[in-house]
């Protein structure tokens, strides 16, 4: 009522995603996040940046902490963070504003 549609949708995508983080459980953390990508694409909600930059966009997985490498580069166009993902080996290169 409050929100709409869109609304409830942006707070289960939310929800899900909040979900994956938080569950010991890889199946569900991996099928909750695979709905909640599927949901943000059908309602055309977006994830939070904080939230998306978290999730490997290949394995559809968290990135977890021990499995994953971080790098840091500096390049031409400032620096430039490297995530290896530590499931599926997918390499993400996010440009980080100076
Ligand atoms: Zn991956």
């Amino acid at each position: 009522m409050r929100q709409g549609v869109r609304g409830a949708a942006v707070d289960e995508v939310l929800r899900l995603i909040e979900l994956a983080l938080t569950t010991d459980d890889d199946v569900l953390k991996r099928e909750a996040l695979a709905q909640a990508v599927e949901m943000s694409r059908s309602f055309r909600v977006r994830i939070p940046r904080r939230l998306s930059l978290m999730i490997c966009r290949k394995c559809m997985t968290v990135y977890r902490f021990d499995g994953s490498r971080v790098r840091v580069r500096r390049g031409r166009a400032g620096l430039m963070i490297v995530l290896t993902c530590g499931n599926c080996g997918s390499v993400r290169r996010i440009p980080v504003k100076p």
